[in-house]
Order: C-alpha cells, then structure tokens, then sequence
C-alpha cells in the first residue's frame, strides 16, 4: 500500500509525503539507514524539517508474525521496552526507536528487517534468507551473527548486518568531506571498493551484480530500490 501523503503520530505537527530518494537517509523512527521508498517532511513555510521514516516505519502494522519464529506474536512500539539496551534477533544491532517486539519471548526485530523478503530474485538470480548459515559470510568471514542471504548456488552469503554496515560505514566516512545530503549511494559504493581493494571486501564484488544490488536495497529497507548499474559497475572492474 502506497499514499501520497500520510499523518503519522511521530511527527504529528505536519503531514509526510512519498517521496523517493536513491541517497541513504536516516529513518527518524528505527535510527536505522534507509534509501529508495521514504516519507519525508522537509518542514513548511515557518519551520524547517528534516524528518523521514522508511515505508515500513511510516506503515507500521500493530502486529505481525514471522515464518522464522512461528510460536511469536511481534507488536509494533514506538520505542524498546525497559531501560536495558535490546538487540535486533535479525541483524544483532541495538534497537533504539521503532520496533517489533515479542513480549513472551523478548524478540526484538527492526521494521525493515522483520519485513527482510524471504526469497529475493531477479530473474536469474535467486537469494534465500536464513536465519542460520552453515558457510561464511563474504564480508566478514564470520557464521552464526545474523540473518544472512545465500544464493541458491550456495556461494555467495551476505549477513544482512554485514550488507547494512558496509553501507553506514563508508557513507559516514565520506559524508564528513562533504557539505549537505549530497552524497549519492554511487560515491559510496565506489568508495568502499576504491578503499579496500585487497582483502575480504574485495570478494563482496565477485558477487553477481543484480543479486548484490537486490540485498543492498532490502536490507535498506526497499527491495524495489534501484540502485541498478552501481554495483555492476563494480565488478566490471574488477
Ligand atoms: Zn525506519
Ligand atoms: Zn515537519
Ligand atoms: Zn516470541
Ligand atoms: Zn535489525
Ligand atoms: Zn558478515
């Protein structure tokens, strides 16, 4: 479901419009980095926002359920409950603002990844979501940590922290050079590639263009993103 514009109680002086963006933003409720799919309020005459929520932020449902923890009911709340820091059970980072919790259990998940898609293909190319993978993980070298996507051929496997690190990393690195919002997904990418060209990141390219570009933009909270070419690039150049 997609409006033009919504109300939402986070942000409850002004209304939140669609828009869509490919440079990375801060979802204002989950803390989390989003890109594409956004609702924005950039402020009105008077007052100036900088204010945005992911899709799956800005449409919350009040409760869902997740294939990976079928005895779990999650509610969605504004912030964590109790004073302790809580984890996200998806991708092991702290959860700070939005999100799905299992009150019998204490599951935590971030919006965007309880609603992480199961099967991600584009065609030719088919990358699966498991809670658990037996191999390592192409960025890291690490198993276990968190959810990971894995290709069908089983080669290639991408914890989704692993995915959303990369990104956050490299853009906060680069945006500090830089004045404003003006830096595109592309600098980013072409960053990290250019600064870390030996070693383990380097087999992240080896990994098929389209299937790199649909996790990238899943874990960021918009599978539908186009962030088409970038990646592709890439490893072009090997
Ligand atoms: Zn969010
Ligand atoms: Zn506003
Ligand atoms: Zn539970
Ligand atoms: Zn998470
Ligand atoms: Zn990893």
């Amino acid at each position: 479901m997609k409006y033009a514009e919504i109300s939402h109680f986070s942000h409850s002086q002004h209304n939140l419009k669609f828009d869509y963006t490919e440079k990375p933003f801060k979802c204002d409720g989950c803390n989390e980095v989003g890109i594409g799919s956004r609702y924005r309020c950039s402020g009105d005459g008077y007052q100036s926002c900088d204010f945005d929520l992911h899709a799956h932020c800005a449409l919350p449902s009040a409760s869902i359920t997740h294939p990976f923890y079928k005895k779990c009911s999650f509610q969605f709340l504004a912030r964590p409950p109790g004073n302790e820091r809580r984890y996200c059970n998806a991708c092991e980072k702290d959860v700070s603002g939005f999100v799905y919790h299992c009150k019998a259990c204490g599951f935590d998940l971030h919006p965007c990844c309880a609603m992480l898609p199961m099967v991600l293909d584009d065609g030719e190319t088919k990358l699966f979501l498991y809670r658990k993978v037996s191999s390592s993980c192409h960025r890291c070298g690490r198993k276990g940590r968190s959810w990971s996507y894995r290709s069908s051929c089983k080669k290639y496997n991408l914890h989704v922290a692993c995915v959303r690190e990369m990104l956050v990393e490299n853009w906060r690195d680069l945006y500090k050079g830089h004045n404003g919002k003006s830096l595109t997904l592309k600098n980013t990418l072409e960053h990290h590639h250019r600064s870390s060209s030996k070693g383990k990141v380097q087999k992240c390219c080896e990994i098929a263009g389209m299937a790199m570009q649909f996790v990238i933009s899943a874990v960021l909270g918009d599978p539908t993103a186009l962030i088409a070419g970038v990646v592709g690039s890439l490893i072009s150049r090997g």
